[in-house]
This record gives C-alpha cells, structure tokens and sequence, in this order.
C-alpha cells in the first residue's frame, strides 16, 4: 500500500527597510521600478553588499526552528535566464546554509506530527512579470533584491491537513519573531509543495511533483489533497506520470502540467565571487538566541497551564504577539481569566472587525476593559449591561463607570426599592402564585420577569429572586 510523501518549501520576504544586497528599500506597493539601482537590476561593474538584519532575521527563525547556525556560510549564483531576473542568476545559498537541522512539533487531529525541517537559507527575491491581456508583457524590478528567506523541509508530512497546520504555525511563528509579514495574498510567503507516493516495503516511489501557484493556505492543503488522489489514481489506472511542476487551477480545483522539473545541475551553481562568506559569531548568535521571544507553541500551552484556560482559547488569543500581550494586560489588572478570554475573543473582537482596527489600535485599553469585567464581578451591572457599555466605552472613550454613571446603568441592589416592585408583580400574577404554590417552580419566572421587564432588567436578579422567594415561602 502506497502512502502520501509531502515536502515543503517556503518563500518569506524578510522585514528589512532595505534590500539583500543594495540599499534600495524593500516595500510593499511602491510605483513600479522605482526602488531600483545598479545593484538589484544587474548593471555591468555594481558590487553587492550583504544586508546584516536580513542575516540576523535568518538565524533568528532558525534558532526558533531549532536549527543549528552554519560556521562558514557562502552564497551561491543560481544561473538561469528569465525577464523578472536582470542578473540572469539569483544569489541564494547552496550547500552551506544559514542555518539547518531543525524541528517543527505538530498537533494534528490530536496527534502529534514531528516535522524536520532541513534548512532556512537566504536568498534575494526576482521581480515580478505581468502579462496584459493584449499579448504584451511589463517587467516589475521593485522586489528584485528583496531579502527573501527559504525554508525546507524533509518530506514528513503524509497527509494535506499536516501541510496546512505546519503553515499555520510557521505564519504565526515567523509572525512572533517580526521577521516577516507572512501576507500570502502580497506574495510574503509563498509555500511550494512536494507530493509524490511511496511503497513503505519495497521503497517503490511515483515521481516527485511540485506545486506552485498557490496563494492561500487553504490553496495548498487543497492542491496537495488533489495530487495526493490524481497520483493514487495514476497508480489504479496505469496513466504514465512523470518529474514535473503543476499549477494549482484554483477555480476548477485541479492542477495541471506547468514544466518538466529541471534537476540542481541545470542551474550551474557555483560560489558567488562578489561576497565574502558569512561567519557569523558565536556571540552574537547567543545574543540572538538571548532576545527570542516567548514562542507561540509555548505561550499556547502556558495558557491552558497558568490560566486554565481551555486549548481553543489559548489558541485563538496567541495567533499573533499583540493579542496575547493584551489579554494578558486584562487579566493582570482584573484576574477573571475565562472571563477576559470570552470579552476579547468576543465582544471585543467584534468591534475591531466592525472598525478594521488591530488590537493594538483598540480604542477600550486592556485597563479600561478590565474595569468594565469588574463591574460584573462587583455585581454593579449585570453581563448584559456590559455588553451594551463596551461599545458606548468605545465610542467615547470613556470608562466603564463611567459610562454606567452617565447612563445610570447600575444594578437595582436596594432591597426596600426592589420588595415594593416585587409585591406589584405579585399582585399582578395571581395565577403564576397559585402554581408556584401547587408545585411548579418555573412558575417563578413569570413573576421575576414582570420585575426586571419594570427596571429594563436593572433590578439585580438575585436579589429579586430572593425577596420573591422570602414573600411566597413566608
Ligand atoms: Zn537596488
Ligand atoms: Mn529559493
């Protein structure tokens, strides 16, 4: 029996103000060929100049993958002609990488998956060829020379929702370490994978295919489920396969034949006599290692320890770096944890997507709701209230007490005033009386209704109930 053999490979353009090797800037969006010089459109006598963040932001990933970091650290020219590419080579690294040997840990449908990861390399990114529709094409140069990080990996995963779970993972991990924006639609990270099938016992495989144009997650774990099926089938029906790169048709869900691979060799590799080969310090790569972040996997897992917070919260709240510090900030200031987790995850959340604000540009401060979660707590206002008071906090920026003074929202505690409400709606439901006396304990809604539908639900419910309680029982 034949069983799934999937490698990935992933582009991520680095956050750098500049470019790999010049120092043009490296931005998103710019006027096309504008960010150019001699050095990243190949002009005849330009020398380049490596860019030292984009090393360090390399070696950071790599320590967060549990990559070793290469001593001595060459780049490469990878040769080959196409218009997006000035040179006619792209500089990247060949046998001497960054940093290689790591290790990525998976839980997938609750088992866990250990992905190897082979290396994380640096290279320069190629510009950009658009096609018009009249026939005609433009070349784009801005992201020529863009520092761009390669990551691979050994080919571990045997199944499309492994794929699509490393990627969730590494988004958010390159997310945490600030080394790049991980935006698949801007093409800051661009995943190909490998697919081919192997016979466990005899070690029989079907030829390798690689898979480009995939522009979402989503895009690869379907791609990679469709040529992991389009492969079995091969097999069952004898259909000749072949090394190829197939394109992902993301409208009709299937890939088709994009080129015959073309192997290492084709590209003529040899040491790029510009550059001086990296050396990176023992020191400062400690350094770099020092000022890691606390990874996203562990925060996720210090949640549901330290907070007793249930796996999917901890999940959705450590997805990226600002919303994990502001729930944190909340519980610091009100304790409450679940609590906290449900307003942010929650109501909160609804009010940064209704205004397209991230978390960092909230308008209510992790303080402010904090104080509002209090309110709750205290028994000021009920968790109904409270939701009404977020927007109005956001809106105005005012506090929770605030807002609940102005708009004399407190809870209704003051027995005397509550007992004169209870006894009307005694009064007023005879009949509910007569079946609480006769047994029916739901009977008691009625007349707890009839007080809160008085005091647009201000009374406090447990009071109401217990003065009910104290005048049918008494
Ligand atoms: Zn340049
Ligand atoms: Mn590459």
């Amino acid at each position: 029996m034949y069983e799934p053999i999937v490698g990935v490979e992933v582009h991520a353009q680095l956050t750098t103000s500049s470019k790999m090797f010049c120092s043009c800037r490296a931005e998103f969006g710019a006027e096309p060929n504008t960010n150019v010089c001699p050095v990243c459109l190949g002009l005849p006598g330009s020398l380049p100049v490596t860019n030292r963040k984009a090393v360090e932001q390399v070696i950071r990933t790599g320590l967060a993958l549990g990559c070793e970091v290469g001593t001595l650290c060459r780049f490469y020219r990878k040769n080959y002609f196409y218009p997006d590419l000035a040179k006619n080579y792209q500089i990247s690294q060949y046998d001497e990488p960054l940093t290689f040997g790591g290790r990525m840990e998976l839980s997938v449908e609750g088992r866990p998956v250990s992905i190897r990861i082979r290396r994380a390399h640096l290279e320069e990114d190629t510009g950009k060829n658009i096609h018009l529709p009249n026939g005609r094409s433009l070349v784009e140069y801005n992201r020529c020379g863009v520092p761009l990080m390669e990551i691979v990996t050994e080919p571990d995963f045997r199944s499309a929702a492994e794929v699509r779970e490393y990627l969730l993972q590494l988004r958010r991990l390159l997310w945490y370490l600030g080394v790049s924006t991980a935006n698949m639609e801007e093409g800051a990270l661009r995943a190909e994978p490998t697919v081919n099938l192997r016979d466990p016992e005899t070690g029989e495989r079907t030829p390798k295919v690689e898979i480009k144009n995939l522009a979402s997650i989503r895009a690869v774990h379907d791609a990679v489920e469709y040529e992991i099926r389009r492969q079995y089938h091969c097999l069952e029906t004898g259909e000749p396969m072949q090394q190829e790169t197939r394109r992902w048709n993301e409208a009709q869900g299937i890939t088709t034949v994009m080129r015959t691979k073309e192997s290492a060799e084709d590209y003529m590799y040899f040491p790029e006599p510009d550059l001086v080969p990296i050396e990176p310090e023992p020191e400062w790569v400690e350094a770099i290692r020092a000022a890691l972040p606390e990874l996203p996997q562990a925060r996720q897992q210090r949640f549901v320890a330290e907070y007793g917070l249930p796996e999917y919260d901890a999940q959705v709240l450590t997805e990226d770096r600002a919303t994990a510090d502001y729930f944190e900030a909340v519980v610091q200031a009100c304790g409450e944890p679940k609590a906290c987790s449900n307003w942010v995850m929650g109501d909160l959340q609804r009010l940064l997507n209704e205004s397209g604000c991230s978390i960092t540009e909230s308008r209510v401060s992790p303080q402010q709701l904090a104080e509002l979660i209090g309110t709750i707590k205290d028994g000021t206002i009920s968790h109904n209230i409270a939701q009404a008071v977020l927007p109005k906090m956001w809106a105005t920026g005012h506090s929770a007490r605030e807002v609940i003074a102005a708009e004399n929202l407190a809870l209704i505690s003051d027995a005397t005033e509550i007992e004169k409400l209870v006894d009307e709606a005694i009064a007023a439901n005879p009949k509910a009386v007569a079946d609480y006396r006769g047994g029916k304990e739901k009977a008691l809604g009625a007349i707890v209704g009839h007080v809160m539908r008085q005091t647009k639900g201000q009374a406090n419910a447990a009071v109401v109930n217990e003065l009910i309680l104290a005048r049918l029982n008494g």
